[in-house]
């Protein structure tokens, strides 16, 4: 998967659909997000992941 370089270290690259580099793969939270870590941050994007993986079976 790919990654970008950020301040606080190496995140997995997600689009604005949380999806990462390889097609129906979603990610989120710190491995996603290392600079704001925390558990609201990644119960949001958790739930948004897991939305457009819903989204992306039935179009
Ligand atoms: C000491 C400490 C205190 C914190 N206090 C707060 C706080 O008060 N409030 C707050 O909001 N946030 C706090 N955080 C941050 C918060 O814990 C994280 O941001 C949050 O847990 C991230 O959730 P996550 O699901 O992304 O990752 P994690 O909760 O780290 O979950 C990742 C899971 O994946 C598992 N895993 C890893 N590798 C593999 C593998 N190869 N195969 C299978 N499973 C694997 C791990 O065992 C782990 O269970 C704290 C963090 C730390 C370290």
């Amino acid at each position: 998967l790919a990654t970008v370089d950020t301040p606080g270290g190496i995140a997995l690259k997600v689009d604005e659909r949380r999806q990462t580099s390889m097609p129906g793969i979603y990610a989120a939270g710190d491995l996603a997000n290392p600079l704001m870590p925390s558990v609201t941050t990644a119960s949001w994007q958790g739930a948004m992941a897991g939305i457009f993986a819903q989204q992306s079976m039935l179009v």
